[in-house]
């Protein structure tokens, strides 16, 4: 049987590898392999950024002004909409993310984020600053060149588009490296640019590992102006250095080890359901997962039952049924990973209430109680279904406790007291703090991490910072 090939996508065309490598791409449900990918290396990724260069130098898609892209930009998202059943499907297959959430979630906020940035491109080209002396100021915002895009495989369409919209909008051209694990819904997503009357070379696809291979190539090619980046904290730290050799600006999305303060102020059931999808959803493979739930000891044993009679209440089972809450973490790696955190809890001196192991590649909701601070579940990224409940008795306490870990990308606080809800939210160490609610995003907001959460900030006019070079021209108006 001949298998569909996932291939490259490089100046307008689709293209398999100059050796006709290919890797596997498993079904994580099945655990059978479903496709297989074009497997690049150096070579594709140097052709991939010849054909965004020659497309940027061109000038064809940077001077073709805000209207028009942002046209084209708009009927791709359009076309995204046509297609979301396709695109969901791709990720949820490649993944194990259950399609109810691919396709109402992942693939309408991909399409949103095109609609978004092409017109918040058009509406802040550019600022006027009076000055009292006779002359006046403002500031362009000149497309920056060719953006290198690395994204993790978790959110695969929703986090490549973060990365490529406003990387478009602002007029640069795009090589995209998906996750090795994720190829497919990023070349359906070129052929629909292609389609929308994007020209070839503006967004290239180029499938392939990161070490060693299409990743590396492309983090220390000096052709390339921008690179961002979203994935583990060493893998950026890797990235970091590859893009300081060639002074190529870089912003970096990394892991988290999300806090959730529940006070015994709080709206009780309202905190159990959101604290349920903070860490639950997409099986915990997320950077922003309330991962450490801090509960008030005067509420901790009710807050408890609640939250482990709803975990235990989801729905687990194949992620193309649209019934389905929680399917399988995404590769049998990542599964031994996370495996090693569930066997360790007993060891680490914690208890595990309920959940473990289920079929295949599937962990349970996993809740983890009276793991000391400084255990394995307390501290590293375990990136799946695994929450440790701990109990506080005080503000600070529970401020202290959130704001132990390396990680600073964003914390949940529960409360219906408003001034303890500001004074904790300006006291936690994260990029993002969601008060009574979770994963709630204003696409103008910034958008990253403290610490070992990462470098830079994305979104509204941060995106415009970093994908821009922005420029002072200053003019003398009274002579
Ligand atoms: P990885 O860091 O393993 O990989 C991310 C991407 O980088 C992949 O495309 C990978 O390719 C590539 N890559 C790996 N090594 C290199 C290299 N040396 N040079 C260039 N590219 C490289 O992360 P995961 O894919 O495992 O994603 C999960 C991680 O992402 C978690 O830690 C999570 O917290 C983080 N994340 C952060 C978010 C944020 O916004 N802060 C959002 C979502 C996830 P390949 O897969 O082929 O190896």
């Amino acid at each position: 049987m001949t298998m569909e090939l996932i291939p490259h996508f490089i100046d307008g065309k689709e293209i398999e590898s100059k050796d006709d490598g290919r890797f596997d791409n498993v079904d994580p449900w099945t655990r059978e392999v479903r496709t297989q990918v074009a497997l690049g290396g150096a070579e594709e990724a140097a052709l991939a950024v010849s054909a965004a260069r020659d497309a940027f130098d061109s000038g064809a898609w940077p001077r073709m002004g805000f209207t028009e892209r942002g046209r084209i930009l708009h009927r791709l998202a359009d076309l995204m909409d046509q297609h979301t059943y396709e695109l969901a499907m791709a990720d949820t297959q490649d993944m194990g993310k259950p399609i109810s959430d691919s396709s109402s979630k992942d693939v309408p906020r991909s399409a949103l984020n095109f609609r978004f940035f092409a017109d918040h491109a058009r509406m802040s080209a550019a600022e006027t600053l009076p000055m009292d002396s006779g002359h006046h100021a403002y500031t362009r915002f000149e497309s920056a060149g060719v953006v290198a895009a690395i994204a993790p495989w978790n959110f695969p369409l929703m986090l490549e588009t973060w990365k490529i919209a406003p990387a478009l909008a602002w007029g640069n051209t795009v090589v995209l490296k998906p996750a090795e694990d994720t190829p497919s819904s990023a070349t359906i997503l070129a052929r629909l640019a292609l389609e929308a009357g994007m020209p070839p070379g503006v967004l290239n696809v180029v499938h392939g590992f990161g070490p060693d291979s299409v990743g590396e190539a492309l983090t220390t090619d000096a052709r390339v102006d921008r690179i961002t980046f979203t994935g583990e904290s060493t893998t950026g730290r890797v990235i970091g250095r590859a893009a300081a050799g060639n002074l190529t600006p870089v912003s970096l999305e990394l892991g988290g080890k999300g806090a959730n303060i529940v006070f015994a102020d709080a709206d009780l059931e309202s905190a159990v359901q959101w604290s349920i999808k903070a860490i639950f959803n997409n099986a915990g493979q997320v950077c922003l997962a309330g991962s450490r739930l801090f509960v008030e000891r005067g509420i901790y044993d009710e807050f408890l039952r609640r939250f482990c009679e709803a975990a235990d209440a989801l729905i687990i089972g194949d992620p193309k049924d649209p019934s389905t809450q929680l399917g399988p973490l995404a590769t049998e790696e990542h599964y031994t990973k996370v495996r090693s955190f569930v066997d360790g809890v007993e060891a680490d001196g914690g208890t595990t209430m309920i959940g473990g192991l289920g079929e295949g590649w599937v962990v349970r909701p996993t809740v983890v109680t009276d793991a000391p601070a400084t255990a394995r579940v307390c501290r590293e990224e375990i990136f799946g279904p695994v929450v440790v409940v701990t109990p506080f008795d005080s503000e600070a306490e529970a401020v202290d406790r959130a704001n132990d870990t390396p990680f600073g990308l964003n914390a949940m606080v529960f409360t219906q007291n408003l001034s303890r809800a500001h004074r904790v939210s300006s006291l936690l160490r994260a990029g993002t703090v969601w008060v009574n609610c979770f994963f709630v995003r204003d696409l103008r907001a910034p958008f990253g991490g403290f610490g070992d959460s990462g470098v830079g900030r994305e979104g509204g006019n941060f995106s415009r910072e970093f994908f821009t070079e922005p420029k002072a021209v200053v003019m003398e108006i009274d002579s």
